[in-house]
């Protein structure tokens, strides 16, 4: 029985999680959830899944929580003890006994948690890309010292991992990421100056939270995969190749020095690459849909647009840089999707927001935990500011 800690259960990867768990009740058992304030929806969780500790992020939604749980039916079992804040969600990480850390949350909150589980040697099945967006240099030095595992739950990466599994590194000629090209594709770049807020949020293949399908309508998500493979691989960014495939049938591929390409492919269901990395080395037998090649017919390979999808490059470009700036064009991108969504700025403005903080704020050089926070403080207060 592997005990496993949710961060993040309310969102998509979150909640299809608890999915697959829900399929292994003799292999799993969620020993703990988290939740950003979204108490209506880990209501029902608990009941279902009876954790030990729940750490809800804002005080005031935990402090509901409590007074609703005091109440609590008969029936239910046991007592679940509900944390808040930051510490709430370091102190689970760090004194809970528990096997794997699903790192499920949204942007950059989830980075010291994270850390707090690979200091204990645990496997992480991650889903937030910030932290190692961010933080990689620092998150591959502590995994090779505490010897901890990072098994990737994005699509792509674990496509990867898979098609690496039984394979030399030193045989890679490259990876080859996967995209969508998201819903403007085929559009013009001058299109993309006007676009609203629900043509952005309207995503052709898959289903996920506002964050990241904007981020895959501007491209900025498969940058910030090139810089999360680049880190979880151990692979230089001249070796990292994307390619636009808006079927989302395969997943990612692998190409050898001898010239054979691995795909990994499947319809698009985030519940299989988050079941791999529970079950990892293992298989397990799942009801999920089947593939079926022949009514799909065809799978199309397109080079994407460098000049139109400006943040792809400048993911690219950060990789370059090095030090903080992969922190900076993060923090950057966060602050300038979430004004986009709030209609405070416009589509096109995301990179040029983008562009202005790696100019403005300052790159280090060292990348340890203290100079990233500062750096992500400070260049969220700039674009926020930014007009
Ligand atoms: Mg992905």
């Amino acid at each position: 029985m592997k005990n496993i800690l949710i961060l993040g259960s309310t969102g998509s990867i979150g909640v299809n999680a608890l999915n697959v768990i829900r399929n292994f009740p003799e292999k799993f058992k969620v020993k703990a959830l988290t939740v950003n304030k979204r108490i209506d929806l880990l209501e029902p969780q608990i009941e279902e899944f009876n954790p030990e500790i729940v750490v809800v992020n804002e005080e005031n939604a935990a402090e509901q929580l409590r007074n609703k749980l005091k109440g609590r039916p008969a029936g239910s079992q046991g007592k679940c003890e509900v944390l808040s804040g930051i510490d709430g969600l370091i102190s689970i990480a760090a004194n809970l006994d528990y096997d794997i850390l699903i790192g499920a949350m949204v942007g950059f909150a989830g980075l010291t948690p994270t850390i707090e589980a690979i200091k204990r040697g645990k496997r992480i099945a991650l889903a937030n890309k910030e932290t190692l967006v961010v933080a990689g240099e620092l998150i591959a030095e502590l995994c090779k010292k505490y010897k901890a595992e990072i098994i990737p739950v994005d699509s792509e990466h674990s496509a990867i991992y898979q098609c690496l599994a039984g394979e030399k590194n030193s045989e890679v000629e490259k990876l080859i990421l996967t995209a969508s090209g998201g819903p403007f594709l085929n559009k013009e770049k001058k299109f993309l100056e006007n676009v609203s807020v629900e043509e952005a949020l309207n995503h052709p293949n898959w289903k996920m939270g506002n964050k990241v399908t904007i981020d895959s309508a501007s491209m900025m998500n498969k940058g910030l995969e090139v810089i999360e493979a680049h880190w979880l691989f151990n692979i230089p960014k001249e070796k990292i190749d994307v390619v636009i495939h808006p079927q989302s049938i395969v997943h990612s591929m692998v190409e050898f020095i001898d010239g054979s390409i691995k795909a990994q492919m499947g319809l698009p269901d985030m519940k299989l690459p988050i079941q791999y990395a529970l079950t990892y080395p293992e298989r397990c037998k799942s009801d999920f849909i089947k593939t079926n090649l022949a009514k799909i017919k065809n799978l199309t390979f397109i080079e994407p647009d460098f000049d139109k999808f400006e943040c792809l490059q400048l993911a690219y470009d950060v990789l370059s840089s090095g030090g903080t700036s992969p922190c900076i064009m993060n923090a950057a991108n966060e602050i300038a999707v979430d004004r986009f969504l709030k209609k405070d700025i416009k589509f096109s403005q995301i990179p040029y927001l983008i562009k202005k903080a790696l100019d403005s704020v300052e790159n280090h050089k060292s990348t340890d935990i203290g100079t990233i926070f500062e750096c992500d403080r400070q260049t969220r207060e700039f674009v926020q500011e930014l007009n």
